[in-house]
């Protein structure tokens, strides 16, 4: 096939960069395109969405490539790869920033940080922006300022006509409406411009507990986080110590629970809002001091770099009970290899501040999202963690709310999608089918057109 109408770098598998371009976050995705236009302006956005069609080539869409169901790529296909579009503005004055969505978290971060100013968004700083805030985006600054959605004014897409729109609240409404937790399903979108809020530095970081204390240490968290200011944030987890500095070595590879803290209140005032939970404990472990925000969004970086195998599954919790603390202990204490976790995503405070129809995002009754997480860096392992994954997600299923957030999801199937939806699932039909009505972008947790 000639490509000759395409822009950009069009990168082929004849090309010696092809197995780098097609190289995503998760080693245990191996699609092979036919092609993945690198963008480097708008027009190679339009030129790819205009080609892919005119062929009937099915098409995908990369952002920071960290999908775990490897979303980015498609097999024999076309890929309209956005990592190269990486222009930020930001304007102090109005704290806003326009973010092009080749961007990776660790990229908005080092441009607002500079400001005094910060965007609610993931946890670690490799993942792109695109795809995080078109599924929601959750994160350390969640209860503080919301979804990262929760943040978004404006959206620049390219529609499967080819067209170039704005999406706002008073420009495509109901697109804006669908890209606020829709995903992929609506175009190609080009560039975000978002509010920001006053953040530099914070008081955070990992505190651990024996696996032991894990009944304890859970009921504790639950009491304490539903009845604290929006400037408490704090994730628990069952995680496995890293063997390595500055973890002291009598807790390497020890199985052991605990929540990582952020508190984006006074400064002055968080020893005293640490006092109950130091003297919930002791600790094992208690790296909780003030540091810049950027550094405790990219604090797990290092320990998760591209090219692992993942396997996750998630789930939206409303409540902790006695059951289904037992649960979580009990796969929460058989962790089958060093990376592996499972993190409860507080999605509540100021994420409960907007309803579930304003956005297409339907979980605000929901306290947290789960993701259950096999992770190794070894491919003979793929099948162990996957297997954890799969049993402690089933034996957690009565526990949850149903549904789960898209962006943590595997290729679960057409029901897991609508549930993910709720009742906003039939609007996003709607909105579908007026600006996709053919389906072109299917490459996604796909909304069906009718
Ligand atoms: C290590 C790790 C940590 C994570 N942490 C968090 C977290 O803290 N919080 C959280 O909310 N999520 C988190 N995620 C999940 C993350 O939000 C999703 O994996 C998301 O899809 C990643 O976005 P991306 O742009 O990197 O992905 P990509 O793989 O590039 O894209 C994924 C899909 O998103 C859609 N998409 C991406 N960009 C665009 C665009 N510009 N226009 C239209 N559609 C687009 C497409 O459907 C695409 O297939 C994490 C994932 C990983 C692997």
């Amino acid at each position: 096939m000639s490509y000759q109408d395409l822009s950009g770098e069009v990168i082929t598998p004849k090309d010696t960069n092809y197995e780098n371009a097609r190289a995503i976050y998760n080693a245990m995705i191996d699609k092979k395109p036919a092609v993945i236009v690198k963008c480097k302006n708008d027009q190679d956005v339009v030129n790819a969405v205009n080609y892919a069609r005119d062929h009937n080539i099915e098409v995908s869409i990369r952002s920071g490539g960290h999908n775990g169901a490897g979303l980015a790529l498609v097999d024999d296909g076309l890929v309209i790869d956005l990592s190269g579009m990486k222009g930020i503005t930001i304007n102090a004055a109005t704290k806003t920033a326009t973010i092009q969505s080749g961007n990776t978290l660790n990229d908005v971060d080092a441009a607002t940080h500079e400001y005094g100013l910060a965007l609610p968004s993931g946890i670690i700083g490799t993942t792109g922006i695109g795809g995080i805030t078109l599924g929601g985006g959750i994160g350390y600054l969640s209860r503080k300022g919301g979804l990262t959605i929760d943040n978004l004014l404006e959206c620049k897409v390219v529609l499967a006509s080819g067209e170039l729109v704005t999406a706002n609240k008073d420009e495509n409404a109901d697109l804006f409406w669908a890209l606020r937790g829709g995903g992929g399903n609506f175009g190609v979108v080009i560039s975000f411009k978002f509010k920001l809020i006053e953040i530099k530095n914070v008081y955070a970081g990992p505190m651990f507990w024996p696996i032991e204390r894990a009944k304890e240490a859970m009921m504790f968290y639950d009491n304490l986080t539903k009845n604290a200011s929006n400037d408490l944030y704090g994730f628990f987890a069952f995680l496995i110590v890293p063997p390595a500095e500055p973890f002291p070595e009598h807790l390497w590879n020890k199985n052991v629970c605990g929540v990582v803290w952020n508190y984006t209140g006074p400064i002055e005032k968080a020893d005293e809002v640490f006092k109950p939970i130091r003297e919930f404990g002791p600790p094992i472990l208690d790296f909780v001091g003030e540091i810049p925000m950027p550094a405790l969004n990219g604090m797990f970086d290092a320990l998760y770099p591209p090219g692992m195998q993942w396997y996750w599954r998630a789930h939206y919790i409303k409540e902790l009970t006695p059951k289904s603390i037992e649960v979580n202990i009990q796969h929460g204490s058989k962790i089958p290899t060093m990376h592996t976790t499972t993190h409860l995503y507080p999605v509540d405070g100021a994420c409960h501040d907007v309803s579930n129809s304003e956005t297409a995002w339907a979980n605000r009754d929901a306290r947290w999202a789960q993701v259950i997480v096999g992770v190794d860096p070894d491919p003979e392992n793929a099948e162990k963690v996957t297997n954890w994954c799969k049993n402690y997600f089933d034996d957690l299923t009565p526990y949850a709310m149903g549904g789960a957030y898209v962006n943590f999801m595997m290729n679960e199937g057409q029901e897991r999608i609508k549930a993910a939806y709720k009742g906003n699932y039939e609007r996003l039909v709607e909105v579908k089918t007026k600006y996709d009505p053919t389906n072109f972008f299917h490459v996604n947790q796909n909304i069906k057109p009718n």
